[in-house]
């Protein structure tokens, strides 16, 4: 083989990875939205065979599982942003009104698995520049995993507290607290690699997309066992300054 023959294989096999990665991303992140679809679609069947359905009751399922197909798209498009590196979609967003947005998604899950939520947001909390369904994505993945790891069951209750502070003048911070056994202390250099996991079923994307959007909006991830419930803190930062830049 020669060496342009050599640099063309690796440049391939590169191209091979990165798409095998976006793959895995979207199929992650698609998932839960598809999951709330189906979920939904078989309570209408449940409702419509009643013996008297409610309309009322019908048509707000129905404009609900439109709003999950429309995140599903607006994860791909995003994710597909992502690999882009395309900046296009940033805006000032709240939050605190994102952080509610993907409660509301997640709704029937964290009903269905026992766990109380308390959310306590900072007082006055400044927007930020950033793509709304990215950070979207980044949320709901934090939420996701504090359930899963949440799902043993231990006697105590699930508890997940998420916060958002202001550790100084130019900084939001966002932080997952949840009761569930933490993270081994061997597995803290990894857990933000492309495919690593210890669950049966899982993909090993979640924290890495994490990582991804949050580096790519200038922003960090990080992972302790702190959390004020005994389980694992999971705590991100972005840029107040960035609203000002653009
Ligand atoms: P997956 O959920 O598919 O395993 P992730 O990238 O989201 O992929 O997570 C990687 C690993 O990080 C998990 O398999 C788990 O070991 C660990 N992890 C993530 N969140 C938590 C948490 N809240 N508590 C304990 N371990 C966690």
């Amino acid at each position: 083989m020669t060496w342009t023959e050599h640099i063309e294989e690796q440049a391939h096999s590169a191209r091979i990875a990165m798409l095998g990665e976006l793959t895995a991303s979207i199929a992650h992140e698609v998932n839960q939205p598809l999951a709330a679809i189906a979920i939904t679609g078989e309570t209408i069947l449940r409702r419509l065979n009643r013996a008297e359905p409610d309309p009322e009751d019908l048509s707000i399922l129905v404009r609900r599982m439109l709003s999950y197909s429309r995140r599903a798209a607006d994860i791909i498009a995003s994710v597909r942003g992502l690999a882009r590196r395309s900046t296009d979609t940033r805006t000032a967003v709240s939050l605190h009104h994102i952080i509610q947005e993907a409660l509301a998604f997640l709704n029937h899950e964290i009903i269905s698995r026992s766990v109380s939520v308390r959310f306590s947001p900072a007082c006055s909390l400044p927007e930020v520049y950033a793509d709304r369904t990215q950070i979207q994505q980044v949320v709901v993945n934090l939420i996701v995993n504090a359930m899963q790891a949440m799902t043993q069951p231990t006697g105590s209750p699930r508890l997940l507290g998420i916060r958002t502070v202001r550790p100084d003048a130019e900084t939001v911070c966002c932080i997952f607290e949840d009761s569930g056994p933490g993270i081994e202390e061997e597995y803290f250099g990894r857990l933000f690699e492309s495919y690593f996991t210890t669950k049966e079923c899982g993909m090993g994307m979640g924290l890495a997309i994490c990582r991804l959007i949050l580096e790519a909006h200038g922003g960090r991830v990080q992972a302790d066992n702190g959390s004020a419930f005994g389980g694992a803190r999971f705590s991100f930062a972005l840029s107040v300054s960035a609203v000002a830049q653009h």
